[in-house]
């Protein structure tokens, strides 16, 4: 049974409550994490204000940044277990999870030798003064994660946060806690002060809102549903308390009748299908222009179909999806297009030999999906995908825009003034040209626009997310 983070010591919750830890692929308890509470989440809120005023907040940048590529080394070094617990509480296939552990160690080395190249600035103001503009940490910061990329997730937002100098609490999703917790054990034996990062496990309504709603905390970054991140920011108006929001999407592919299909086809496929589609960012509106509709959705259906979905071990294309609620959401959209009459154009297989007992989902193609068909507007967060013919470059850019959701999109045409008109006319906080870039990429700033959220994280600009400024006026005469 594992225990909880805080102040560098390990913790059970005060009232001795567990989640039981369930593998996706044959749906077993395999562990128990603590339920934390309220109560966990004030010790963690004390301990983190506690390393602000102790050697965590003496530490000069350079030191910080130190401990911060220490701490990516230490996840190379522990890559394969790591990869192998990310594997086994996410379904996720190992090379997925192998890639997701050199992310999360990517973001400390990046983040890390970014810390000493942050600063403030100087303002010509009235004669006989010196102004300077400091940039500084926020104090605690609270990072609430989904379970769809675990630490991928938890690499992209406290390792800015530490990077600038904050403290940091964490509630990782209750279903996936478990490399955030081992990733713990890591971080102290490369030297982080304790206290700087607490790490309290719960569920999302218990340990989730207390955290957000805590009025010791300064700032709240949250990767997750719409629903919930309206919760939060609730909670966080009520604090005055910034907040950056990363939500979900619908993500267009925009294919034009002069694409590179070749180089198309299987990107357009794996970005819908790698993580089975829980992926914020999946492409999972494929827009494609009527003249080559067919003849490219076939292309497509014929990649889709080779897709293989298995167990962990197995290292197929992609594995379960995460839970029970998570299949029946899935379903629930596959079923429903199909009883509507939408055509499915191709399905991928899952392995014969895997546990009945798992979360399994077939991959599916729709398509021509209506424009006003759920699966052309909603975020299913499984691996389907809706095609959709379009007229001309106008008619793309309505449609790709026709959604609440402002994510990521791509673009795919061999016509360099388009690929820039249509780029800068879509409604997104990322958009690919001629390529496609779910996951990694953690120079690139991201984060929504419209309901997918706001804020940005990744690349330098995650750094201004997580301090202020101070403005220092100064008269000399
Ligand atoms: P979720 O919103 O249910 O949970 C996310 C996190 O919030 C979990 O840690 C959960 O415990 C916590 N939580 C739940 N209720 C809470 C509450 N009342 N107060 C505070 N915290 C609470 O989302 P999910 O089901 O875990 O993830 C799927 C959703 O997340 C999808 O909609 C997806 O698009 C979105 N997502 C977005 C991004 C992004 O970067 N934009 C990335 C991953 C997932």
């Amino acid at each position: 049974m594992k225990q909880m983070f805080i102040g560098g010591r390990w913790l059970p919750a005060r009232d001795g409550r567990t989640i039981p830890v369930v593998s996706p692929a044959d749906g077993e308890a395999f562990d128990q994490i603590p339920r934390g509470t309220a109560h966990e989440v004030d010790l963690a809120v004390a301990a983190a204000r506690a390393a602000l005023e102790g050697p965590w907040g003496c530490l000069a940048p350079t030191e910080r940044g130190r401990i911060l590529v220490k701490i990516g080394e230490a996840v190379l070094a522990h890559k394969e277990e790591l990869a192998q617990i990310e594997a086994r509480d996410t379904g996720k296939p190992m090379s997925t999870a192998r890639n997701d552990i050199v992310v999360l160690a990517r973001y400390f080395e990046f983040y890390g030798t970014a810390a000493d190249k942050v600063h403030g600035e100087t303002i010509p103001f009235l004669a006989g003064h010196q102004v300077s503009l400091l940039r500084e940490p926020l104090g605690v910061t609270a990072h609430i994660i989904p379970w769809n990329y675990p630490a991928q997730m938890l690499g992209r937002t406290v390792a800015p946060a530490l990077a600038m100098g904050n403290a940091t609490v964490l509630k990782p999703a209750e279903d996936t806690s478990l490399s955030a917790l081992r990733f713990a054990e890591i971080v102290t034996a490369a030297g982080l002060p304790e206290g700087a990062l607490n790490i309290v496990t719960g569920l999302g309504e218990e340990a989730g809102a207390a955290l957000a709603a805590h009025p010791g905390i300064d700032f709240i970054s949250f990767t997750g549903s719409n629903e919930v991140g309206t919760l939060v920011q609730q909670a966080a108006a009520k604090n005055a308390v910034k907040c950056v929001l990363e939500l979900g999407g619908k993500s267009p592919q925009i294919v034009f009748d002069d694409v590179d299909a070749a180089r198309a086809v299987p990107i357009v496929v794996r970005a819908i299908v790698q993580n089975a589609g829980q992926t914020c960012t999946a492409g999972s509106r494929l827009l494609v222009q009527r003249s080559i509709h067919d003849r490219f959705t076939a292309q497509v259906a014929e990649a889709f179909a080779k897709v293989r979905v298995g167990t962990p071990a197995m290292d197929l294309d992609c594995g379960p999806v995460m839970n029970p609620a998570q299949h029946r959401r899935v379903q629930r959209y596959i079923d429903g297009a199909r009883a509507a009459g939408i055509p499915v154009l191709a399905e991928g297989s899952i392995a014969p030999d895997v546990p009945q007992t798992g979360y399994w989902i077939k991959p599916t193609l729709f398509g021509p999906v209506p424009r006003t068909a759920a699966l052309a507007c909603e975020e299913v967060f499984g691996p389907v995908l809706a095609a959709m013919p379009f007229d001309d470059e106008a008619d793309a850019i309505r449609l790709a825009n026709g959604t609440d959701y402002g994510l990521l999109a791509a673009v795919w045409t061999e016509n360099a003034g388009r690929l820039h008109r249509v780029a800068k006319a879509v409604k997104a906080g990322q958009v690919f040209m001629n390529c496609y870039g779910a996951g990694g990429g953690v120079e690139l700033p991201f984060g929504g626009t419209k309901r997918s959220g706001h804020g940005r994280e990744k690349g330098l600009l995650a750094l201004e997310e997580v301090s202020s400024t101070k403005t220092l006026v100064h008269y000399h005469g």
